[in-house]
């Protein structure tokens, strides 16, 4: 039996930096992950935006510091549509949101994952307090009014203060603690791949909206002294795959028309990954000396970059608990005020990002022509604008 003050399964992003938290507040943790480092930053090719309150938590962490020099500011958001012209390349109607007009900072940061992942497996291993267990899964959990006990694949059982289920959205953990989730499909995949392109992005996020879901260019820093972006493409299942698996010329040439030819024409830089598109939401997240945080607590679609921003609210609320109140690690008292915390905001913002979702999938004219006016008009009002801007800032 091995003992320790918080037992983290999932060393993704938000386990990661989870461990790092309690780790850097004084707590000794166990973190484990079936996979080794290696194997996941070889699979992840997505970019993170970084709003600004996840970046000053990161700051706190030292873990900022690490990556600024690859983080590349988004000073304008642009949202083109494209719906219902001739080849889906021209733009019907475009606007811009500048940071500027409710900050002084830029929207967000984008850091491409692969290094964050580098980055935080360095700064775990530099913790003497936090032991990282690859190859090892987390296969059940049993919980007692003082500790929880999970059992790992590896035959050993850790016993903790605290668990926390970072192990994503058919989480394991989450299954053992009886809780359960509502699961929508939207019947699309997106792909993530980076480019390079000959006209520069000046900071500008671009979101182009036709059919099938939004495609979305974010900058990203010069790749081999070419302008470079992340892109994300959202499409139905079907057309996603046939894109997936499209020869790379004939892709250069689609990813180029749907683009509307903003940046010059794009050149692939990066393999292409799919990823499935669903919104999830678990109808609690804590139970007896667990916690959930998230894509095992909640996922959303990849628009406005919420997914794991959401998630480092989930992590930043549960170390200023362990901050305030030092003896109440993993007690019902403790958890139950993270739960009233933050489930409106993770509601709000999954059911926020899937209706915007909903909206840009449509084909149909009258939607579209409703997203047109929705955004022209919507955005006249300043006072719904400049909150619309904070809530997407990451700000509550
Ligand atoms: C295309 C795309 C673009 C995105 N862009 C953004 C963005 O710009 N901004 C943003 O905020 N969010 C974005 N997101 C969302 C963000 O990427 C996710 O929220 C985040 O990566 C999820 O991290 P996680 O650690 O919660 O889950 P995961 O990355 O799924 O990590 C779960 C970990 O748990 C491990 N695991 C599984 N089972 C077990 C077990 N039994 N025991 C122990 N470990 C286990 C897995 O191996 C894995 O490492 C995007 C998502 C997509 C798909």
């Amino acid at each position: 039996m091995i003992e320790t003050d918080v037992f983290i399964a999932g060393a993704g992003l938000a386990g990661s930096i989870a461990a790092l938290s309690y780790s850097k507040a004084g707590r000794n943790v166990i973190i484990a992950d079936p996979f080794t480092h290696s194997d996941n930053t070889k699979l992840d090719y997505r970019t993170t935006a970084y709003l600004q309150p996840s970046k000053l938590f990161l700051e706190t962490l030292g873990v900022w510091e690490t990556i600024e020099d690859f983080a590349m500011p988004l000073e304008v958001m642009k949202i083109i549509d494209s719906s219902g012209t001739q080849e889906g390349d021209k733009i019907k109607s475009q606007k811009e949101f500048k940071s500027a007009e409710v900050s002084d900072l830029p929207f967000g940061w984008n850091v491409k994952n692969s290094l964050m992942r580098k980055a935080l497996k360095h700064l775990i291993d530099c913790q003497i307090n936090c032991e990282l267990m690859n190859g090892t899964s987390a296969v059940d959990f049993v919980s007692r009014d003082s500790v929880a006990y999970v059992k790992l694949s590896s035959g050993n059982t850790v016993k903790a203060k605290l668990v926390i289920a970072a192990d994503g959205r058919n989480s394991i953990l989450r299954e053992k603690a009886g809780i359960s989730i509502k699961t929508h499909r939207f019947g699309q995949k997106a792909l993530a791949f980076a480019v390079t392109h000959s006209i520069p992005h000046k900071n500008i996020s671009t979101e182009i909206h036709n059919s099938g879901g939004p495609f979305t260019l974010v900058p990203l820093p010069d790749y081999e002294g070419t302008p470079s972006s992340a892109i994300v493409w959202m499409e139905n299942g079907e057309k996603a795959k046939k894109l997936m698996e499209m020869e790379i010329k004939k892709f250069e040439i689609e990813m180029t028309i749907r683009s509307c030819n903003i940046l010059g024409p794009l050149k692939l830089v990066s393999n292409r990954s799919l990823w499935p598109i669903i919104s999830q939401i678990a109808d609690r997240i804590y139970s007896q000396r667990l916690a959930l945080i998230g894509e095992t607590a909640h996922v959303v679609p990849p628009i406005g970059a919420q997914g794991l921003n959401m998630s480092l609210a989930d992590i930043k609320f549960l170390s200023d608990l362990d901050k305030k109140y030092p003896d109440e690690l993993g007690t019902t008292y403790a958890l139950d005020q993270y739960q009233k915390s933050r489930i409106s905001d993770i509601r709000k913002r999954v059911i926020g990002v899937s209706t915007l979702n909903q909206i840009s999938i449509s084909g149909n004219k009258a939607v579209q022509n409703i997203r047109a006016f929705g955004l022209e008009n919507l955005f006249q009002i300043a006072s719904i604008k400049n909150n619309a801007m904070k809530l997407g800032l990451g700000y509550r």
